[in-house]
């Protein structure tokens, strides 16, 4: 579903990416775990194309989201190419990102009506049976300002999937709540692990990366410095490095 092939990043002269190549299959759940400043917001604001990229390649159902000059710089592709690779993926952020002048239900379904043209009645209907699902019908007239933080990350994932995203990147979704909201916002990623979507999170939580993720990757200084499933990164990790970053949290 998503191949990102020799992916390089800098800033300036900070390089921050240094050479990174990952696959995730549909219905793959991959946590991306490591210290502070290791690049891991970098590696998915360049898998959603906020971010141009240096060299490499990122790729969606086998389409290359970026062309190549004659020196090989990587562009991103435009127009059509660009609308069409931008409708794989949906991203939540850790600040929740919605819009504060609309309601809970205007914040989910914007987008359905003014990039998909579809009609209020159906964005509508779309967007009630998300807000069902994220446990917050009774919050669709209230704004961002009159909800949780927790509620606000909940309506933020159901503006997502009201796009129907291919794959679902999440950038520490939880770590701006506290523990008893972070849990209700872990509970609704875990009913989609279920349901089989597919989702790249990078996460701070170590309990919920082991128990909901199939692939984790350990990012360190630019590079995967361990991957493999849960079992392998957290119950036998091979570097000191993860040992050290595991230990940290236990
Ligand atoms: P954290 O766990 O703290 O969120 P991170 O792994 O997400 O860290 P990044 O945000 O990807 O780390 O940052 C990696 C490095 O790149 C940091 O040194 C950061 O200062 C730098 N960096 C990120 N974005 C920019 C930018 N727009 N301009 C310059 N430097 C940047
Ligand atoms: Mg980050």
């Amino acid at each position: 579903l998503l191949e990102i092939r020799q992916l390089k990043k800098s800033f300036g002269d900070l390089q921050v990416i240094k050479n990174i190549s990952l696959k995730v299959e549909q219905g793959e759940v991959v946590a991306i775990i490591g210290p502070s400043g290791s690049g891991k917001s970098t590696l998915l604001r360049c898998a959603t194309m906020l971010e141009s990229i240096d060299a490499g390649d990122i790729l969606y159902l086998g389409e290359s989201a970026f062309n190549s000059d004659k020196d090989g710089t990587p562009h991103k592709v435009t127009g059509a190419e660009l609308k069409k690779i931008r409708s794989y993926f949906g991203l939540v952020f850790q600040d929740f990102n919605l819009f504060p002048h609309f309601s809970v239900i205007k914040n989910v379904t914007d987008a359905l009506i003014h990039t998909q043209n579809k009609s209020k009645e159906e964005a509508y209907d779309i967007g009630r049976k998300l807000l069902a699902k994220m446990g917050l019908s009774e919050k669709e007239n209230a704004y961002p300002f009159q909800l949780s933080g927790g509620q606000q990350q909940r309506v933020s994932i159901a503006r997502a999937l009201a796009l129907n995203p291919k794959v679902l990147f999440f950038d520490e979704p939880t770590s701006a709540l506290d523990p008893e909201l972070t849990s209700e916002v872990l509970k609704v990623i875990k009913s989609l692990a279920k349901e089989h979507m597919t989702m790249v999170i990078v996460t701070h939580e170590m309990n919920f990366a082991k128990e909901v993720a199939n692939h984790v990757i350990f990012m360190d200084e630019g590079v995967i410095a361990e991957e493999g499933t849960p079992e392998e990164v957290f119950g036998n990790p091979k570097s000191d490095r993860t040992k050290a970053f595991i230990k940290g949290y236990q």
